[in-house]
């Protein structure tokens, strides 16, 4: 049941790809497994080849690293306090939100006493909405000035959470313009600085985002079923 969802996500992304020219190894399926139980995950483990799995939460992403049957790359999603980095800085493959330099700062200390270098996303507020985190996109520099000489993160690409609309075509101007962003400071060969990641796209508007250059869709909803925030 459960692979049957992500086999769809699969072929929509597969013929997002085949849509604009791109190759399917390119793209990565992020499985949005937050408020699920771990049985959920083990199933997709066991009947597909699926190994991202993400969440919003760090007292979830470790209650789920240490009980999941086989070994998976975590993705940390989700807003993140800095009082939190430590528990998850050893744990995520990939932190995809880091939105102020007092995070990045803390990730770096708390990266440096396990002698490990933590990759990052910079998670960019491209519609400037009110109520979401993320640096506005002219921002962003300013950002990467601080913290390029940080040795223990490595910027790896840019995150958005694009906002929820009817139509998922009206998201494609915000994915455009984090590509671009993307393209620009790619350009500028910043050392410390990789731009090979674009997380965006969920069960709204993955589409959408692959056919603009996305190399990492988080799917939820579309795999596991809709999410019950009052039971969990
Ligand atoms: C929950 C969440 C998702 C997945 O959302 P769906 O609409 O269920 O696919 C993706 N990204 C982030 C940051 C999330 O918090």
């Amino acid at each position: 049941m459960l692979k049957n969802n992500y086999e769809e996500v699969l072929n929509n992304i597969r013929r997002a790809c085949d849509k604009s020219g791109r190759s399917y190894d390119e793209v990565t399926l992020i499985a949005v497994s937050k408020t699920k139980p771990v049985s959920y995950i083990d199933e997709l483990i066991n009947t597909t080849a699926c190994i991202d799995f993400g969440e919003n939460k760090v007292q979830e992403l470790v209650d789920k690293y240490e009980t999941v049957s086989k070994p998976v790359n975590w993705h940390m999603i989700g807003h993140l306090q800095t009082n939190k980095v430590k528990y998850v800085v050893d744990k995520a493959c990939l932190i995809h939100s880091v939105d102020s330099v007092n995070l990045a700062k803390t990730i770096e200390k708390e990266a440096s006493k396990r002698n490990i270098i933590c990759p990052i996303l910079i998670e960019v507020n491209v519609a400037n909405e009110e109520t979401k985190f993320g640096l506005k996109l002219d921002e962003v520099y300013d950002f990467i000035d601080e913290i390029k000489n940080y040795k223990h993160i490595k910027v790896e690409g840019l995150m958005t959470i694009a906002p929820f609309v009817d139509n998922p075509e009206d998201n494609r101007v915000h994915f455009r313009k984090l590509r671009n962003l993307s393209l620009d400071i790619k350009s500028k060969c910043i050392d410390n600085i990789d731009m090979n990641v674009l997380s965006m796209g969920m069960t709204n508007d993955y589409e959408i985002a692959v056919e603009e250059g996305s190399t990492m869709v988080r799917v939820g909803t579309g795999i596991f079923g809709a999410r019950n925030y009052n039971i969990s």
